[in-house]
């Protein structure tokens, strides 16, 4: 059991609304996919949210997954994306038969440099995935400006970037297609689920089909045909409506999710603010972005200082994260990949930490947390410069 004095890294929200909607959809008769619920979180999205189209899906590995059948990824083709990420952002291409060409991430955060995107384009390159990490912007313009010059699509790995926006847009909105998460870690949750957005209306239809095992029964419901058959290939993407009533009670809460979750963002990088003069990276927001309040991180100075940190950290019932391993050395690809160095991308491997950040976090625990890590650096000794 674990203690009062334990701050584990994550502890999943729930509005209190979860178990009774889950009841309100199972006394409904119908739970399998796009029932009553579905079509609310559906709606939501596209009438409360800005989104053109969204179908819910039972993770966003399945949407990632959605988006390369949907883009008609084939053996040989090429997909461009960091190397700081999630397996599932190559996994879903790499299933097509997609060779993944990684990128480097920047210098102030992890998104993947669009500088260096067009040296990586070739006559076989179909897709560019940019990840949006702790759901602050990439680069948008500059990486949809080359992609429509080279005639590729853009699919956006949204998983961490709900309610967060690129000069304004919301991120998932810019691509031609975007994939969220709603996994317990991220700020909305449905246990395990995601979304699939289509923001290119030549995706629609086919994106319907391709999630209802390559029927068209989403259109026979609309009353659009009078029977349904096979028309193209696919799978089962939806989610049942269980899942997506515990979605809809989330997603009510929204707008005091994020409050709470920035809130806690923003003390923390007040409070650790003079880590910076130590030479610790703080996440900075660039001005086309925007902060969602999904993750707090530093970057420390080296791994054998996140190391120690973090097992100070522990002592002190903390229980802080690092994250990724550079996917272009990882056992199923370091022999795949072209040899090229990404020097940024295992700084990040080696040096980031997640803080704990989840809606219960009371200020006292975030003060013990501040503390830990102040005073750990208070006694460090900056290393010699020569
Ligand atoms: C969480 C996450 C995923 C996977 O989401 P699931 O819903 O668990 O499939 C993919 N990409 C990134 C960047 C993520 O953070």
């Amino acid at each position: 059991m674990p203690t009062s004095s334990y701050i584990p890294f994550n502890k999943p929200y729930l509005s209190g609304n979860e178990t009774r909607y889950i009841e309100e959809a199972v006394r409904s008769g119908k739970i399998s996919g796009d029932g009553m619920f579905t079509k609310r979180c559906h709606q939501f999205f596209e009438q409360q949210l800005g989104f053109t189209k969204v179908l819910l899906t039972t993770s966003c590995t399945d949407a990632l997954e959605m988006a390369a059948l949907l883009i008609d990824i084939q053996p040989g083709d090429e997909v461009i994306m960091p190397s700081y990420t999630f397996v599932s952002t190559p996994n879903a291409f790499v299933l097509r038969g997609a060779r993944i060409v990684f990128a480097d991430s920047t210098a102030e955060n992890p998104n993947m440099d669009p500088a260096q995107l067009e040296s990586l384009i070739t006559p076989r390159t179909k897709a560019i995935v940019p990840v949006h990490y702790a759901g602050i912007a990439c680069d948008m313009d500059p990486i949809m400006a080359l992609a429509d010059r080279h005639g590729l699509f853009v699919v956006e790995d949204a998983a961490q970037a709900i309610d967060s926006f690129y000069k304004g847009r919301a991120l998932g909105t810019i691509g031609h297609l975007a994939a969220f998460s709603f996994h317990e870690t991220k700020n909305i949750i449905s246990g395990e689920g995601g979304m699939l957005a289509i923001n290119d209306a030549r995706f629609a239809a086919r994106a319907e089909i391709i999630r209802e095992k390559g029927t068209n029964r989403s259109s026979f419901f609309r009353g659009e045909v009078d029977k349904y058959g096979w028309v193209d290939y696919g799978s089962s993407f939806l989610p049942s409506d269980i899942i997506a009533a515990f979605l809809w009670a989330q997603l009510e809460n929204l707008t005091s999710i994020q409050q709470q979750r920035k809130a806690i963002w923003q003390r923390y990088y007040e409070t650790l603010a003079p880590l910076r003069a130590e030479g610790v990276q703080l996440p900075e927001v660039p001005d086309y972005a925007t902060n969602n309040g999904h993750m707090f991180y530093l970057v420390c100075r080296s791994l054998e200082e996140r190391t120690a940190l973090i097992s100070q950290l522990k002592e002190q019932d903390i229980h802080p994260v690092f994250h990724y391993l550079s996917l272009h050395k990882s056992p199923f690809y370091a022999d795949k990949h072209d040899g090229r160095q990404l020097p940024q991308a295992d700084h990040y491997t080696d040096c980031l930490l997640r803080l704990p950040l989840y809606y219960e976090l009371t200020e006292a625990q975030q003060n013990r947390i501040a503390e830990g890590i102040l005073a750990y650096y208070a006694h460090q000794t900056q290393p010699a410069a020569h």
